[in-house]
């Protein structure tokens, strides 16, 4: 069978966890239309009788503004490296921009000096929200921007075997062409995880992140960057899950007005839970946990 390892990189916001759960047919990848949602680089398994690919989710490379951030961006830069395919999500709705032309030099640099340097796929996503005209027109400044990318000196050999994909990681359109060419680019091999495994990310790790995916849709503008998750205890069906914040009026801002946001924010992960499992939330303050480092290793940042 054809296995290896495949990378979805891409700014912020463009779809990236969306299109890895699209791809793999099952959540695996919490989502919000927050920015910097993903935080971990995330595998997640698709299992064919033909094939078996290990896509990496990553966090959007962004310009960082705390040592939280370029953790993030180191992530995304790692994965890079270590793959055989790489998809360069750009998204349709909006103007090919100096943040995708970093994504895209990224994937150029790592994937230009390999004997086979045909792994990169540029994917533009979000169709379902463009005219085709639109979409068009992404197409055509994406691959103007890797020519130029290339025309610079960066990865010429890996520009000329890209391929374009127009896609909708929410709707499904255009992702099976999408797979395929993923596959066709990998050789056979032993595989690499067993076949009920869809991710490897750990389950406390996972009911950490559903947590936070809700608290992300519930909470106001402000706090995405400064909440944080983790299983503290796990006993039989008893889960303790702690939630940091940076601020007291974060901490209220979490709980809600009688306890509500938390209170929603629990029954919809609940929902996503084994039946019967009792999920207890804590807020706990602490102050710029996103400035150190030894937080971020504490939270496997
Ligand atoms: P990431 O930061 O790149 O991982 O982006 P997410 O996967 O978290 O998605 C960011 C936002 O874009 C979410 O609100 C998604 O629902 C939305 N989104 C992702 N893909 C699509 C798509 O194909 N079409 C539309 N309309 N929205 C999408
Ligand atoms: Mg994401």
């Amino acid at each position: 069978m054809k296995t290896g390892f495949a990378a979805v990189i891409g700014r912020p916001n463009v779809g990236k966890s969306t299109l890895l759960n699209q791809m793999i047919g099952t959540k695996v990848s919490i989502t919000s239309p927050r920015p910097n949602t993903t935080r971990l680089g995330i595998r997640g398994i698709l299992h064919r009788p033909d094939a078996q690919v290990v896509f990496v989710d990553t966090p959007g490379i962004h310009r960082p503004r705390s040592p939280l951030g370029t953790r993030l961006n180191a992530t995304a830069a790692g994965s890079v490296r270590d793959v055989e395919v790489v998809l360069a999500i750009v998204d349709a709705t909006a103007a090919v921009g100096p943040g995708d032309r970093r994504v895209l030099t990224q994937a150029l640099d790592a994937l230009g000096g390999r004997d086979d340097p045909s792994g990169l796929l540029v994917v533009v996503n979000k169709v379902d929200r463009a005219r085709p005209a639109q979409t068009l027109h992404r197409l055509n400044e994406a691959q103007a921007a890797l020519e130029q990318l290339a025309a610079d000196g960066h990865g010429p050999a890996a520009q000329e075997a890209a391929e374009f994909f127009p896609v909708s990681a929410t709707t499904g359109r255009g992702v099976p062409a999408l797979v395929e060419a993923v596959v066709a680019r990998l050789e056979e091999g032993p595989a690499y995880y067993p076949e009920d495994m869809v991710s490897d990310l750990p389950e406390a790790v996972r009911v950490a992140e559903l947590v936070r995916e809700q608290l992300l849709a519930h909470c106001r503008e402000e706090l995405p960057h400064s909440i944080a998750c983790r299983v503290t205890e796990w006993e039989g069906p008893v889960i303790r899950c702690e939630i940091l914040v940076e601020r007291e009026s974060q901490k209220a801002i979490v709980i809600g007005k009688g306890g509500e946001v938390l209170k929603a924010a629990g029954i919809a992960v609940r929902e996503q839970l084994e039946p019967g499992v009792h999920l207890d939330l804590f807020v706990r303050v602490e102050s710029r946990w996103q400035q150190r480092p030894e937080a971020l290793d504490r939270l496997g940042y």
